[in-house]
């Protein structure tokens, strides 16, 4: 039997200027999200303050922007000579965990942009179709990337609940990386370890085909600051990642907020030991 089909909502525009680097334009052509993330999700939370969405249950139930192609028709004219690369997505995930309505429109957005060349760059908890193999229909400048924090199912459980499990992400972009096209990892936002701890290296070690990686803090959440080191333990991490990158050649990207300079400044530099896959965390003081 097939899946039931997503509510529908209709929206004035969709191409917006997104002002971060890594892709000019963004674009949500789904309001909600399946994956129902509990770090919290960002974009719940703007959603729930402005009053689009009632709960989390509501966000969790996604609505499918119905005329979001024949809007990209009407604006990729209207911004000729301006785009470059558009970002899916910065307030929904492109390819919802078993939602194929929702994965077959981000499929034909993918097609649509690349057909002006214009770049994707994609970001995901679910998994990239092999259909973005086909390079006939999809071109090979796009950037795919999966959210990578954590590789344990604990993790996923309690803060992912209904997103792909992290083997099968991990193993889908590997496959398209495996085909000769730009992947890159999101480790964000990074757990300090009174929230999980686990060993950074391993999943480093796991996700180092990639291109790039983005690393990032945890937001949102009082309980990175209930844990008492925690600028120092960003800092530790984010020079960690910045040198495992650079020994292999990967692209890196520290995200703003993570590294806090003042503590970087005024510390000796702290000393962490891995052990049975758990963190240990000391200073030198
Ligand atoms: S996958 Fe992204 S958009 Fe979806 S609930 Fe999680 S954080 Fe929010």
């Amino acid at each position: 039997m097939g899946q039931k089909s997503l509510p529908k909502i209709y929206r004035k525009s969709l191409l917006y200027k997104s002002g971060v680097e890594y892709a000019d334009f963004g674009l949500n052509h789904i309001e909600g999200c399946v994956h129902g993330c509990t770090y919290p999700c960002y974009a719940m939370m703007l959603k729930k303050r402005c009053g689009q969405i009632k709960d989390y249950e509501d966000w969790c139930t996604p609505k499918i922007v119905a005329n979001a192609l024949e809007l990209l028709d009407k604006e990729i004219p209207k911004y000729k000579g301006e785009i470059n690369s558009v970002y899916l997505c910065f307030s929904t995930d492109p390819f919802m965990y078993r939602l194929e309505e929702v994965n077959k429109l981000s499929l034909k957005i993918i097609e649509r942009l690349n057909r002006d060349n214009i770049k994707s760059v994609t970001i995901t908890k679910g998994i990239h179709s092999k259909e973005l193999l086909d390079y006939k229909r999809y071109g090979e400048n796009n950037e795919y990337g999966i959210t990578a924090v954590s590789l344990s199912k604990d993790f996923h459980d309690r803060y992912e609940p209904f997103s792909a499990p992290i083997r099968e992400r991990i193993k889908a972009l590997k496959r398209l990386h495996d085909a000769g096209l730009k992947t890159w990892v999101s480790m964000e936002p990074y757990p300090t370890p009174n929230i999980f701890a686990q060993n950074i290296y391993e999943i480093l070690e796991t996700v180092s085909f990639v291109d790039k990686i983005v690393f990032g803090k945890w937001n949102y959440n009082g309980l990175i600051s209930s844990f008492k080191d925690y600028k120092s333990f960003y800092n530790y991490f984010s020079n960690e990642v910045i040198d495992f990158c650079q020994k292999r050649n990967i692209n890196v990207h520290i995200k703003e907020g993570t590294i806090d300079l003042e503590e970087y400044a005024s510390r000796s530099p702290a000393k962490y030991s891995v052990r049975d896959g758990d963190l240990l965390f000391k200073f030198a003081y």
